[in-house]
Protein backbone atom coordinates (compact mmCIF):
# COMPACT_ATOMS: atom_id res chain seq x y z
CA UNK A 1 0.00 0.00 0.00
CA UNK A 2 3.13 2.21 0.08
CA UNK A 3 2.58 2.79 -4.36
CA UNK A 4 2.59 6.15 -5.10
CA UNK A 5 -0.79 5.96 -6.45
CA UNK A 6 -2.10 4.97 -2.99
CA UNK A 7 -0.96 7.97 -1.55
CA UNK A 8 -1.84 10.44 -4.19
CA UNK A 9 -5.59 8.78 -3.86
CA UNK A 10 -5.59 9.01 -0.14
CA UNK A 11 -5.32 12.70 -0.14
CA UNK A 12 -7.81 12.91 -2.14
CA UNK A 13 -10.01 11.04 0.29
CA UNK A 14 -12.37 14.09 0.59
CA UNK A 15 -13.24 14.29 -3.20
CA UNK A 16 -16.17 13.18 -4.66
CA UNK A 17 -15.96 12.49 -8.22
CA UNK A 18 -18.85 12.76 -10.79
CA UNK A 19 -18.52 9.36 -12.08
CA UNK A 20 -16.43 6.20 -10.79
CA UNK A 21 -16.27 2.97 -13.06
CA UNK A 22 -17.40 0.10 -11.67
CA UNK A 23 -15.35 -3.17 -11.61
CA UNK A 24 -17.26 -6.57 -10.72
CA UNK A 25 -14.26 -8.18 -10.59
CA UNK A 26 -14.83 -11.03 -12.55
CA UNK A 27 -13.68 -9.63 -15.95
CA UNK A 28 -10.10 -10.09 -15.36
CA UNK A 29 -11.23 -14.24 -15.61
CA UNK A 30 -13.05 -13.66 -18.70
CA UNK A 31 -10.51 -11.47 -20.03
CA UNK A 32 -7.96 -14.42 -19.18
CA UNK A 33 -10.28 -16.97 -20.61
CA UNK A 34 -10.83 -15.11 -23.98
CA UNK A 35 -7.14 -14.74 -24.45
CA UNK A 36 -6.70 -18.48 -23.78
CA UNK A 37 -9.10 -19.38 -26.43
CA UNK A 38 -7.47 -17.56 -29.38
CA UNK A 39 -9.88 -15.82 -30.16
CA UNK A 40 -9.62 -11.79 -29.68
CA UNK A 41 -11.27 -10.31 -32.70
CA UNK A 42 -15.00 -9.82 -32.65
CA UNK A 43 -17.76 -12.29 -32.31
CA UNK A 44 -16.39 -15.18 -30.33
CA UNK A 45 -18.07 -16.73 -27.56
CA UNK A 46 -18.16 -13.97 -24.88
CA UNK A 47 -19.75 -11.59 -28.00
CA UNK A 48 -22.45 -14.69 -28.36
CA UNK A 49 -23.42 -14.93 -24.95
CA UNK A 50 -23.87 -10.88 -24.46
CA UNK A 51 -25.95 -11.19 -27.66
CA UNK A 52 -28.32 -13.66 -26.21
CA UNK A 53 -28.19 -11.58 -22.62
CA UNK A 54 -29.39 -8.53 -24.54
CA UNK A 55 -32.48 -10.54 -26.72
CA UNK A 56 -33.56 -12.56 -23.68
CA UNK A 57 -33.66 -10.22 -21.09
CA UNK A 58 -34.64 -6.67 -23.36
CA UNK A 59 -36.61 -8.74 -25.63
CA UNK A 60 -35.07 -7.37 -28.60
CA UNK A 61 -35.43 -9.71 -32.21
CA UNK A 62 -31.61 -9.76 -32.38
CA UNK A 63 -28.94 -7.84 -30.41
CA UNK A 64 -25.40 -7.11 -32.13
CA UNK A 65 -22.44 -5.37 -30.16
CA UNK A 66 -20.91 -2.83 -31.37
CA UNK A 67 -17.67 -0.66 -30.85
CA UNK A 68 -19.99 2.63 -29.21
CA UNK A 69 -23.51 3.62 -29.23
CA UNK A 70 -22.38 5.95 -32.46
CA UNK A 71 -21.57 3.23 -34.28
CA UNK A 72 -24.67 1.41 -33.61
CA UNK A 73 -26.91 4.72 -34.58
CA UNK A 74 -25.04 4.73 -37.78
CA UNK A 75 -25.75 1.36 -38.51
CA UNK A 76 -29.20 2.60 -37.81
CA UNK A 77 -29.18 5.50 -40.43
CA UNK A 78 -27.40 2.78 -43.26
CA UNK A 79 -30.47 0.25 -42.07
CA UNK A 80 -32.60 3.14 -43.18
CA UNK A 81 -31.28 3.83 -46.58
CA UNK A 82 -30.63 7.91 -45.59
CA UNK A 83 -30.34 9.76 -48.32
CA UNK A 84 -29.30 13.29 -48.64
CA UNK A 85 -32.30 15.69 -47.77
CA UNK A 86 -33.63 13.10 -45.94
CA UNK A 87 -35.58 14.32 -42.72
CA UNK A 88 -34.99 12.95 -39.05
CA UNK A 89 -37.31 14.47 -36.22
CA UNK A 90 -34.81 14.55 -33.22
CA UNK A 91 -34.65 16.37 -30.07
CA UNK A 92 -32.17 19.31 -29.87
CA UNK A 93 -31.47 18.32 -26.10
CA UNK A 94 -28.98 15.46 -26.80
CA UNK A 95 -25.75 13.88 -27.77
CA UNK A 96 -23.95 15.52 -30.55
CA UNK A 97 -23.41 11.63 -32.21
CA UNK A 98 -27.73 11.22 -32.34
CA UNK A 99 -27.34 13.79 -35.22
CA UNK A 100 -24.25 13.22 -36.58
CA UNK A 101 -25.00 9.94 -37.51
CA UNK A 102 -27.71 11.04 -39.70
CA UNK A 103 -25.47 13.63 -41.01
CA UNK A 104 -23.39 11.48 -42.28
CA UNK A 105 -25.24 9.88 -44.70
CA UNK A 106 -26.78 13.92 -45.84
CA UNK A 107 -29.55 13.35 -43.34
CA UNK A 108 -31.18 16.99 -42.06
CA UNK A 109 -31.57 16.68 -38.41
CA UNK A 110 -35.17 18.56 -37.46
CA UNK A 111 -34.32 19.55 -33.92
CA UNK A 112 -38.18 19.78 -31.75
CA UNK A 113 -38.43 20.89 -28.32
CA UNK A 114 -38.32 19.00 -25.32
CA UNK A 115 -41.10 18.49 -22.27
CA UNK A 116 -40.57 20.63 -19.11
CA UNK A 117 -40.78 17.62 -17.02
CA UNK A 118 -38.63 14.56 -18.40
CA UNK A 119 -36.40 16.63 -20.96
CA UNK A 120 -37.73 14.14 -23.45
CA UNK A 121 -38.47 15.09 -26.98
CA UNK A 122 -42.39 16.72 -26.73
CA UNK A 123 -44.38 14.03 -28.46
CA UNK A 124 -46.83 16.94 -28.68
CA UNK A 125 -44.60 18.61 -31.02
CA UNK A 126 -43.74 15.73 -33.68
CA UNK A 127 -46.68 16.12 -36.11
CA UNK A 128 -46.40 19.38 -36.99
CA UNK A 129 -42.38 18.83 -37.71
CA UNK A 130 -43.07 15.76 -40.09
CA UNK A 131 -42.88 16.95 -43.95
CA UNK A 132 -43.21 14.60 -46.94
CA UNK A 133 -39.05 14.14 -46.56
CA UNK A 134 -39.49 12.69 -42.90
CA UNK A 135 -38.11 9.47 -42.61
CA UNK A 136 -37.78 8.55 -38.86
CA UNK A 137 -37.45 9.81 -35.48
CA UNK A 138 -34.95 9.39 -33.12
CA UNK A 139 -35.27 10.26 -29.28
CA UNK A 140 -33.65 9.92 -26.20
CA UNK A 141 -34.55 8.53 -23.36
CA UNK A 142 -32.73 11.35 -20.88
CA UNK A 143 -31.61 9.81 -17.58
CA UNK A 144 -33.43 6.02 -18.74
CA UNK A 145 -36.66 8.09 -17.89
CA UNK A 146 -39.15 6.86 -21.21
CA UNK A 147 -40.25 8.97 -23.53
CA UNK A 148 -44.30 8.32 -24.59
CA UNK A 149 -43.37 5.68 -26.15
CA UNK A 150 -47.16 4.61 -27.07
CA UNK A 151 -48.08 8.31 -28.46
CA UNK A 152 -45.14 8.22 -30.33
CA UNK A 153 -45.45 4.97 -31.70
CA UNK A 154 -48.78 5.94 -32.88
CA UNK A 155 -47.67 9.19 -34.93
CA UNK A 156 -45.07 6.76 -36.93
CA UNK A 157 -47.18 4.05 -37.78
CA UNK A 158 -49.40 6.95 -39.18
CA UNK A 159 -47.42 8.92 -40.91
CA UNK A 160 -45.11 5.51 -42.11
CA UNK A 161 -42.17 6.99 -40.78
CA UNK A 162 -38.96 4.79 -38.11
CA UNK A 163 -38.66 5.49 -34.55
CA UNK A 164 -35.15 5.03 -33.77
CA UNK A 165 -34.99 4.63 -29.58
CA UNK A 166 -31.19 5.84 -28.41
CA UNK A 167 -31.46 4.19 -25.04
CA UNK A 168 -27.89 5.00 -24.87
CA UNK A 169 -29.06 5.66 -20.70
CA UNK A 170 -32.21 3.41 -20.42
CA UNK A 171 -30.21 0.16 -20.32
CA UNK A 172 -32.94 -2.28 -18.17
CA UNK A 173 -35.48 0.69 -17.56
CA UNK A 174 -38.55 -0.05 -19.09
CA UNK A 175 -41.82 1.45 -20.42
CA UNK A 176 -45.07 0.00 -19.21
CA UNK A 177 -43.17 -3.15 -18.43
CA UNK A 178 -41.16 -3.08 -21.95
CA UNK A 179 -37.46 -2.78 -22.23
CA UNK A 180 -36.11 0.54 -23.36
CA UNK A 181 -34.48 -0.11 -26.78
CA UNK A 182 -37.24 -3.01 -27.51
CA UNK A 183 -40.37 -0.73 -28.24
CA UNK A 184 -39.15 1.22 -31.50
CA UNK A 185 -38.33 -0.46 -35.16
CA UNK A 186 -34.94 0.26 -33.79
CA UNK A 187 -33.09 0.93 -30.74
CA UNK A 188 -29.19 1.40 -29.61
CA UNK A 189 -27.45 1.14 -26.19
CA UNK A 190 -23.72 2.41 -25.18
CA UNK A 191 -21.56 0.46 -22.47
CA UNK A 192 -19.15 3.85 -22.60
CA UNK A 193 -17.63 4.37 -19.04
CA UNK A 194 -20.37 7.16 -18.46
CA UNK A 195 -22.77 4.56 -19.01
CA UNK A 196 -24.75 1.83 -16.54
CA UNK A 197 -23.59 -1.17 -17.75
CA UNK A 198 -19.74 -0.68 -19.41
CA UNK A 199 -16.79 -1.87 -21.27
CA UNK A 200 -14.96 1.26 -21.87
CA UNK A 201 -15.81 2.26 -24.94
CA UNK A 202 -19.36 -0.16 -26.89
CA UNK A 203 -22.61 -0.44 -27.70
CA UNK A 204 -25.15 -2.57 -29.01
CA UNK A 205 -27.78 -1.96 -32.71
CA UNK A 206 -30.98 -4.01 -30.70
CA UNK A 207 -33.02 -4.80 -33.69
CA UNK A 208 -37.32 -5.57 -33.60
CA UNK A 209 -38.29 -5.72 -37.63
CA UNK A 210 -37.11 -9.56 -38.45
CA UNK A 211 -36.84 -8.17 -42.42
CA UNK A 212 -33.37 -6.29 -41.41
CA UNK A 213 -32.06 -8.58 -39.26
CA UNK A 214 -29.59 -10.17 -42.21
CA UNK A 215 -28.80 -6.90 -43.43
CA UNK A 216 -27.81 -5.18 -40.12
CA UNK A 217 -25.26 -8.36 -40.06
CA UNK A 218 -24.03 -7.96 -43.18
CA UNK A 219 -23.66 -4.01 -42.55
CA UNK A 220 -21.38 -4.21 -39.34
CA UNK A 221 -19.08 -7.07 -40.84
CA UNK A 222 -17.68 -4.65 -43.72
CA UNK A 223 -20.56 -5.12 -46.07
CA UNK A 224 -19.84 -9.02 -46.26
CA UNK A 225 -21.90 -11.93 -45.92
CA UNK A 226 -19.50 -13.33 -43.42
CA UNK A 227 -21.71 -13.88 -40.50
CA UNK A 228 -23.79 -16.26 -42.48
CA UNK A 229 -20.22 -17.70 -44.00
CA UNK A 230 -19.80 -18.95 -40.42
CA UNK A 231 -23.10 -20.32 -39.67
CA UNK A 232 -22.70 -22.34 -42.85
CA UNK A 233 -25.24 -20.77 -45.04
CA UNK A 234 -22.87 -19.14 -48.11
CA UNK A 235 -20.18 -21.24 -49.05
CA UNK A 236 -18.01 -18.63 -49.13
CA UNK A 237 -18.21 -14.72 -48.19
CA UNK A 238 -17.61 -11.45 -50.30
CA UNK A 239 -18.96 -7.80 -50.58
CA UNK A 240 -22.48 -7.77 -50.70
CA UNK A 241 -23.41 -3.97 -49.82
CA UNK A 242 -22.59 -0.67 -48.29
CA UNK A 243 -21.14 -1.30 -44.45
CA UNK A 244 -18.15 -0.77 -42.02
CA UNK A 245 -16.42 -2.48 -39.02
CA UNK A 246 -18.47 -2.06 -36.23
CA UNK A 247 -17.61 -4.90 -33.90
CA UNK A 248 -15.62 -4.69 -30.84
CA UNK A 249 -13.35 -7.28 -29.75
CA UNK A 250 -13.69 -10.19 -27.54
CA UNK A 251 -11.92 -9.20 -24.92
CA UNK A 252 -14.07 -6.16 -24.55
CA UNK A 253 -16.93 -8.17 -24.85
CA UNK A 254 -15.18 -10.45 -21.80
CA UNK A 255 -15.15 -7.58 -19.99
CA UNK A 256 -18.71 -6.14 -20.75
CA UNK A 257 -20.09 -9.68 -19.94
CA UNK A 258 -19.30 -9.19 -16.67
CA UNK A 259 -20.71 -6.22 -16.10
CA UNK A 260 -24.27 -7.34 -17.79
CA UNK A 261 -24.14 -10.84 -15.49
CA UNK A 262 -23.94 -7.64 -12.40
CA UNK A 263 -26.59 -5.86 -14.13
CA UNK A 264 -28.96 -6.27 -11.40
CA UNK A 265 -26.83 -5.03 -8.71
CA UNK A 266 -25.50 -1.98 -10.49
CA UNK A 267 -29.15 -1.07 -11.06
CA UNK A 268 -30.44 -1.93 -7.39
CA UNK A 269 -27.28 0.24 -6.01
CA UNK A 270 -27.71 3.35 -8.44
CA UNK A 271 -31.67 3.02 -7.98
CA UNK A 272 -30.74 3.15 -3.96
CA UNK A 273 -28.42 6.53 -4.14
CA UNK A 274 -31.30 7.90 -6.56
CA UNK A 275 -33.62 7.73 -4.24
CA UNK A 276 -31.75 9.01 -1.67
CA UNK A 277 -30.75 11.72 -3.49
CA UNK A 278 -34.92 12.26 -4.66
CA UNK A 279 -35.97 12.18 -0.72
CA UNK A 280 -33.07 14.38 0.45
CA UNK A 281 -33.83 17.24 -2.22
CA UNK A 282 -37.89 17.22 -2.08
CA UNK A 283 -37.51 20.28 0.70
CA UNK A 284 -35.64 22.13 -1.76
CA UNK A 285 -38.57 21.35 -4.22
CA UNK A 286 -41.40 22.37 -2.08
CA UNK A 287 -39.78 25.75 -0.94
CA UNK A 288 -39.63 25.97 -5.14
CA UNK A 289 -36.08 26.90 -4.88
CA UNK A 290 -35.34 23.38 -7.03
CA UNK A 291 -37.16 20.99 -9.71
CA UNK A 292 -36.53 16.94 -9.26
CA UNK A 293 -36.99 14.48 -11.99
CA UNK A 294 -40.68 13.58 -12.83
CA UNK A 295 -40.88 9.95 -13.61
CA UNK A 296 -44.27 9.29 -15.29
CA UNK A 297 -46.13 6.16 -13.63
CA UNK A 298 -45.46 4.24 -17.15
CA UNK A 299 -42.00 4.36 -16.64
CA UNK A 300 -39.38 2.35 -14.30
CA UNK A 301 -35.91 4.01 -14.63
CA UNK A 302 -32.86 2.51 -13.90
CA UNK A 303 -30.65 5.26 -11.87
CA UNK A 304 -28.63 6.54 -14.71
CA UNK A 305 -28.29 9.88 -13.64
CA UNK A 306 -29.53 12.83 -10.59
CA UNK A 307 -30.28 15.87 -11.85
CA UNK A 308 -31.55 19.17 -10.36
CA UNK A 309 -32.91 21.96 -12.37
CA UNK A 310 -32.51 25.19 -10.89
CA UNK A 311 -34.51 28.86 -11.16
CA UNK A 312 -31.72 30.31 -12.80
CA UNK A 313 -28.28 29.71 -14.77
CA UNK A 314 -26.55 32.38 -12.10
CA UNK A 315 -27.60 29.93 -9.26
CA UNK A 316 -26.63 26.76 -11.29
CA UNK A 317 -23.09 28.40 -11.85
CA UNK A 318 -22.76 29.21 -8.23
CA UNK A 319 -23.94 25.99 -7.00
CA UNK A 320 -21.39 24.61 -9.54
CA UNK A 321 -18.49 26.52 -8.12
CA UNK A 322 -19.52 26.33 -4.46
CA UNK A 323 -19.62 22.37 -4.30
CA UNK A 324 -16.07 22.26 -6.67
CA UNK A 325 -14.84 24.07 -3.60
CA UNK A 326 -16.17 21.49 -1.31
CA UNK A 327 -14.83 18.57 -3.64
CA UNK A 328 -17.50 17.28 -5.28
CA UNK A 329 -17.31 17.14 -8.74
CA UNK A 330 -20.70 17.97 -10.77
CA UNK A 331 -21.39 18.57 -14.47
CA UNK A 332 -24.00 20.29 -16.55
CA UNK A 333 -25.12 18.76 -19.47
CA UNK A 334 -26.04 18.91 -23.74
CA UNK A 335 -25.40 22.36 -25.27
CA UNK A 336 -28.38 22.61 -27.53
CA UNK A 337 -27.62 21.27 -30.84
CA UNK A 338 -29.94 23.87 -32.77
CA UNK A 339 -27.72 26.55 -31.63
CA UNK A 340 -24.44 24.99 -32.33
CA UNK A 341 -22.24 25.08 -35.65
CA UNK A 342 -22.63 21.88 -37.28
CA UNK A 343 -26.66 22.04 -36.12
CA UNK A 344 -27.21 25.13 -37.74
CA UNK A 345 -25.33 23.86 -40.58
CA UNK A 346 -26.92 20.64 -41.03
CA UNK A 347 -29.88 20.64 -39.78
CA UNK A 348 -33.45 22.81 -38.89
CA UNK A 349 -35.40 23.85 -36.38
CA UNK A 350 -39.15 23.26 -35.90
CA UNK A 351 -40.56 26.47 -33.95
CA UNK A 352 -39.10 27.84 -30.47
CA UNK A 353 -37.57 25.17 -28.21
CA UNK A 354 -37.49 26.99 -24.73
CA UNK A 355 -37.56 24.00 -22.78
CA UNK A 356 -34.63 23.20 -24.65
CA UNK A 357 -33.02 26.23 -23.77
CA UNK A 358 -34.03 26.61 -20.01
CA UNK A 359 -32.50 23.34 -19.45
CA UNK A 360 -29.60 23.12 -21.02
CA UNK A 361 -28.88 26.58 -18.83
CA UNK A 362 -30.23 25.38 -15.61
CA UNK A 363 -29.42 21.69 -15.18
CA UNK A 364 -26.82 19.89 -12.93
CA UNK A 365 -26.15 16.67 -12.80
CA UNK A 366 -24.53 15.17 -9.20
CA UNK A 367 -21.97 12.38 -8.78
CA UNK A 368 -23.80 8.88 -8.96
CA UNK A 369 -21.73 5.77 -9.32
CA UNK A 370 -22.81 2.61 -7.60
CA UNK A 371 -19.84 2.39 -5.00
CA UNK A 372 -21.43 5.98 -3.76
CA UNK A 373 -21.78 5.61 0.51
CA UNK A 374 -24.89 7.00 1.83
CA UNK A 375 -22.60 9.34 3.71
CA UNK A 376 -20.87 10.58 0.79
CA UNK A 377 -24.61 10.81 -0.81
CA UNK A 378 -25.72 12.86 2.68
CA UNK A 379 -22.06 15.49 1.58
CA UNK A 380 -22.84 16.41 -1.82
CA UNK A 381 -26.89 16.99 -0.80
CA UNK A 382 -25.62 19.00 2.73
CA UNK A 383 -23.78 20.74 0.53
CA UNK A 384 -26.19 21.60 -2.35
CA UNK A 385 -28.65 22.94 0.92
CA UNK A 386 -25.90 25.35 2.01
CA UNK A 387 -24.94 26.55 -1.13
CA UNK A 388 -27.93 27.68 -1.97
CA UNK A 389 -28.68 29.38 1.33
CA UNK A 390 -30.50 26.44 3.76
CA UNK A 391 -29.51 23.74 6.30
CA UNK A 392 -30.91 20.23 5.28
CA UNK A 393 -33.29 19.34 8.62
CA UNK A 394 -33.14 15.66 8.36
CA UNK A 395 -30.65 13.03 7.36
CA UNK A 396 -31.59 10.86 4.21
CA UNK A 397 -30.16 7.45 4.88
CA UNK A 398 -31.78 5.01 2.47
CA UNK A 399 -34.47 3.05 4.54
CA UNK A 400 -36.25 0.88 1.62
CA UNK A 401 -37.50 1.76 -2.19
CA UNK A 402 -40.37 4.02 -2.11
CA UNK A 403 -40.91 3.63 -6.17
CA UNK A 404 -44.04 1.91 -6.49
CA UNK A 405 -42.45 -1.02 -8.94
CA UNK A 406 -39.48 -3.05 -7.95
CA UNK A 407 -36.66 -3.45 -10.35
CA UNK A 408 -36.64 -7.17 -10.19
CA UNK A 409 -40.42 -7.79 -9.76
CA UNK A 410 -40.82 -5.94 -12.48
CA UNK A 411 -37.38 -8.37 -14.46
CA UNK A 412 -39.43 -10.84 -13.21
CA UNK A 413 -42.39 -10.25 -15.00
CA UNK A 414 -40.61 -9.25 -18.16
CA UNK A 415 -38.82 -12.82 -18.21
CA UNK A 416 -42.75 -14.10 -17.96
CA UNK A 417 -44.34 -12.62 -20.82
C1 LIG B 1 -23.57 8.29 -24.28
C2 LIG B 1 -24.57 8.60 -25.33
C3 LIG B 1 -24.29 8.39 -26.69
C4 LIG B 1 -22.93 7.97 -27.21
O1 LIG B 1 -22.52 6.75 -26.79
P1 LIG B 1 -21.09 6.17 -27.28
O2 LIG B 1 -21.15 4.74 -26.87
O3 LIG B 1 -20.04 6.95 -26.56
O4 LIG B 1 -21.02 6.34 -28.76
C5 LIG B 1 -25.29 8.62 -27.61
N1 LIG B 1 -26.49 9.07 -27.23
C6 LIG B 1 -26.80 9.30 -25.94
C7 LIG B 1 -28.17 9.76 -25.57
C8 LIG B 1 -25.83 9.10 -24.94
O5 LIG B 1 -26.14 9.34 -23.66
Amino acid sequence: MNSPYYQSNQSMDKYIPFNKPYSPGSEFRYMEIAISRKHLSGDGIYTKTCHAWLENQLYCRKALLTHSCTGALEMAALLLDIKPGDEIIMPSYSFVTTANAFVLRGGVPVFVDIRSDTMNLDETKITEAITSRTRAIVLIHYAGIACEMDKIMEIAYQQNIYVIEDAAQGIVASYNDRPLGSIGHLGTLSFHETKNISCGEGGALMINEPKWIERAEVIREKGTNRSAFFRGEVDKYSWVDVGSSYLPSEVSAAFLWAQLEDAENITEKRMQIWEQYHRGFLELEVKGIVFRPVVPDACLHNGHMYFLVLNDARTRSRLINDLKETGIQTAFHYVPLHNSVAGKKYGRTAGELPNTIRTSERLIRLPLWVEMTQDQVDLVIDAVYSSLGLKKKHKTFFSGSTQQKDWRTSTQDMKKR
